[in-house]
């Protein structure tokens, strides 16, 4: 079992990777490259270099890592950070996430993650595009409580064009996982002129309608807080240009997905 692995942060009190409040592990490494990615330091599997400040968790500050986004650690320094915030889990039902970037790319490191947390009686969730071998799901379901999924574009050519792999894996996953009986919340990234198109919108309620066992739907809309990142990481910027949703355009998105029936939220 692997012990360390590669992160690019650790968020403290997060309110939106799951149920309660939650640490937040961001695991380095990602297969897909999607255009509007809010954070472009994941992508890489390994330390980059970037231009300014970037790393936020770092508790032993070293001034020769400051141009270097992501670093390696063991599964007990992770564990150490997650412990501290026990009291706040218990009181919330929160618990520990873990996004990226995939974090199934480093499934050993995330494997021995999760049951470590089970171990300590920890809620876990992970966060994930679903863009992976099932057999590695049927290794962590065990020790996972929640799935936080991605949804982008269920069109197979336009997936492709937008992050680089097919959805055809991400969206059998995803019906084998909830058919299993595993805990689903969506994640659905609302991309101006992208993903938030009538055609992409519609033929995602009827896949989600075919679904089992999901809890929640959150729409992430498009923000440009990734702008800076980009030019810090001198990575192509592909929406340098487009314009966020307002508050009524992600009110209007939201109303079609009520329909479903599921809890609902914006932001996530
Ligand atoms: S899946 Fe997430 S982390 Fe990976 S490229 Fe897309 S938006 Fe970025």
């Amino acid at each position: 079992m692997h012990t360390t692995g590669y992160i690019f942060d650790i968020k403290k009190y997060s309110i939106n990777d799951g149920p309660g409040i939650r640490t937040t592990i961001f695991f380095k490494g990602c297969p897909l490259k999607c255009w509007w990615c809010h954070n472009p330091e994941s992508r890489e599997p390994e330390p980059e270099e970037f231009h300014g400040c970037l790393f936020r968790w770092n508790p032993d500050f070293d001034p020769s890592l400051k141009n270097v986004v992501g670093r390696r650690v063991t599964t007990s320094e992770v564990m150490k950070e997650i412990e501290k915030d026990i009291p706040f889990y218990q009181q919330s039902k929160g618990g520990a996430t873990f996004s990226g970037g995939e974090p199934m790319l480093q499934i050993d490191f995330l494997n021995s993650l999760l049951k470590k947390c089970k171990l300590k009686d920890i809620s876990t969730a992970i966060d994930t595009t679903g863009y992976t071998d099932y057999k590695n799901f049927e290794c962590i379901y065990d020790a996972t409580d929640y799935f936080l999924y991605d949804l982008k574009l269920m069109n197979d050519d336009e997936h492709i064009k937008y992050t680089g792999v097919s959805n055809k894996n991400i969206h059998d996953n995803l019906r084998k996982l909830t058919d299993a009986g595993n805990k689903v919340i969506l994640r659905i990234p609302i991309i101006p002129t992208i993903t938030d198109t009538a055609q992409n919108l519609g033929e995602m309620l009827n896949f989600i309608t075919s679904l089992k066992t999901v809890l929640e739907i959150d729409l992430l809309p498009f923000h440009k807080t990734a702008d800076s990142k980009y030019e810090k990481m001198r990575k192509e910027n592909k929406l340098p240009n487009l314009k966020p949703l307002n508050d009524e355009e992600m009110e209007n998105i939201k109303s079609k997905f009520s329909k479903l029936g599921y809890p609902l939220k914006i932001g996530g």
